[in-house]
């Protein structure tokens, strides 16, 4: 089967096959979409392909998602404050927490979290001017909604004892979040509550 295909169609069966949860049948079902809807729905999707691969850059404040080196929209909206950040592991977290409309201040995404055993030290995590904002004293409250799995409390013990000798107030989520488990899979129900009895840390 593999030889009667073209070459670039088994190039982007690969680029396909490496997205998360797609196999090969599932990327064959993509790439054979694509095809029979013909150039104009290839074409779109390489455009877009190209947009975000020129366009899409990380917020310099909160290493959000942003555009072409911009601060993000979270970021530049007036009505969000500088006070309350709350950080989390990726931008899938993020997302998550935003869809329950709860919270309205700011957010500093990590990317990584620390783990000795995989090399990633706090130097990766990118908190060196969080931690200078908090200095400066505009940072109030560090909402730590890593996950509770050992990578993602070891990050949550680093940062709080490295604002401890700050006036910031350091919560934690915890209620409802399950041991081992990611932010991002909490229901809005079970993410709304952890967030409102987030714990003084
Ligand atoms: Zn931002």
């Amino acid at each position: 089967m593999t030889a009667i295909l073209p070459q670039a169609v088994e190039s982007l069966l690969r680029v396909f096959g490496k997205l998360p949860g797609v196999g090969r049948r599932t990327a064959m079902r993509y790439v054979l979409h694509l095809i029979r809807e013909g150039d104009a729905c290839v074409a779109e999707l390489a455009r877009c392909l190209d947009d975000v691969a020129r366009q899409v850059t990380l917020c310099p404040s909160c290493q959000g998602l942003s555009t072409d080196g911009r601060e993000c929209h979270i970021c530049l909206d007036p009505q969000r404050g500088p006070e309350s950040v709350c950080i989390v592991a990726g931008i899938a977290d993020l997302l998550a927490i935003e869809a329950t409309g709860l919270y309205q201040g700011r957010y500093f995404v990590l990317h990584r979290l620390l783990s000795p055993l995989k090399g990633v030290g706090p130097a990766s995590l990118g908190l060196g001017r969080l931690f200078e904002r908090a200095q400066q004293g505009s940072v109030e409250e560090l909402v730590l909604a890593t996950p509770l799995t050992a990578e993602g409390e070891t990050t949550a013990t680093y940062v709080s004892r490295t604002v401890a000798h700050l006036p910031v107030r350091v919560t934690r989520l915890a209620a409802g979040v399950p041991v081992g488990g990611s932010i991002e899979y909490l229901d809005r129900l079970t993410l709304s509550r952890a967030f409102e009895d987030r714990k003084e840390l």
